[in-house]
């Protein structure tokens, strides 16, 4: 079984996501954390494209729900620290719009899915991956509260950043999610829509867990 959660940056679809997991016992998938750990090989591959598809066969990329957190691997190197960084943040949508890196992803994320029961988030699975999911929800907030918090977010994770630059950083990769060619940031037709800007995380959840367990 998957249920999937789509929608713009900082919508709150993680935090939901993983609470959803808890509260039902199924496992929980963070497509972006893989495009992240992508962004990673881009990076250390100087952001040269034709290096970092030379890397990108070569690494082996591994990833596992583990103490409420979505750790990736790779070549066995936990890299989860990284991946919320300014640097990845900045590169991400670059490295998503690449055919080979959205390939790669889904490839990963379809042999994960065959094994256990998934709730998954992302921009694209209920259109572009899995669009036979069991459920699908499309998540949606105004962009002010979704950089409100996801700045409070960055602050305890110690990244020295502003409300500003984490609010731009939002809008140029929702702007670039949804123009890309290949499999846009885009709302299925059969998606249930929760606009979480004025209900609580306890509402989400609640939300969430009814429409799936009715
Ligand atoms: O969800 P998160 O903000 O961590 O995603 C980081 C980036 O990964 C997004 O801005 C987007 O560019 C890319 N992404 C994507 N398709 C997905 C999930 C994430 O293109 N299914």
């Amino acid at each position: 079984m998957i249920i999937v959660i789509d929608g713009p940056a900082g919508a709150g679809k993680s935090t939901t996501a993983k609470a959803v997991a808890k509260k039902l016992g199924i496992q929980y998938l963070d497509s972006g954390a893989l495009y992240r750990a992508l962004t990673v090989i881009y990076l250390e591959s100087g952001k040269d494209a034709d290096s970092f598809f030379k890397k990108l066969k070569d690494k082996d990329i591994t990833f596992k729900y583990t103490d409420e957190q979505f750790r990736v691997w790779l070549n066995e190197k936990d890299i989860t620290d990284k991946l919320r960084s300014s640097n990845v943040a900045d590169e991400v949508s670059t490295v998503a719009s690449l055919l080979k890196s959205r390939e790669r992803v889904n490839e990963l994320m379809r042999e994960a899915v065959e094994h256990d029961t998934y709730i998954a988030e992302g921009r694209d699975l209920g259109t572009a991956v899995f669009p036979d999911a069991d459920l699908k929800f499309f998540m949606k907030a105004d962009v002010n509260e979704r950089a409100r918090r996801r700045y409070e977010e960055l602050l305890e994770a110690g990244e020295e950043t502003s409300l500003k630059k984490v609010k731009q950083n939002i809008l140029e990769r929702d702007y670039k999610d949804s123009q890309r060619k290949t499999d846009p940031l885009k709302q299925a037709d059969d998606a249930i829509i929760v606009d979480t800007t004025n209900l609580d995380f306890e509402q989400q959840v609640a939300q969430i867990c009814s429409d799936i367990t009715d």
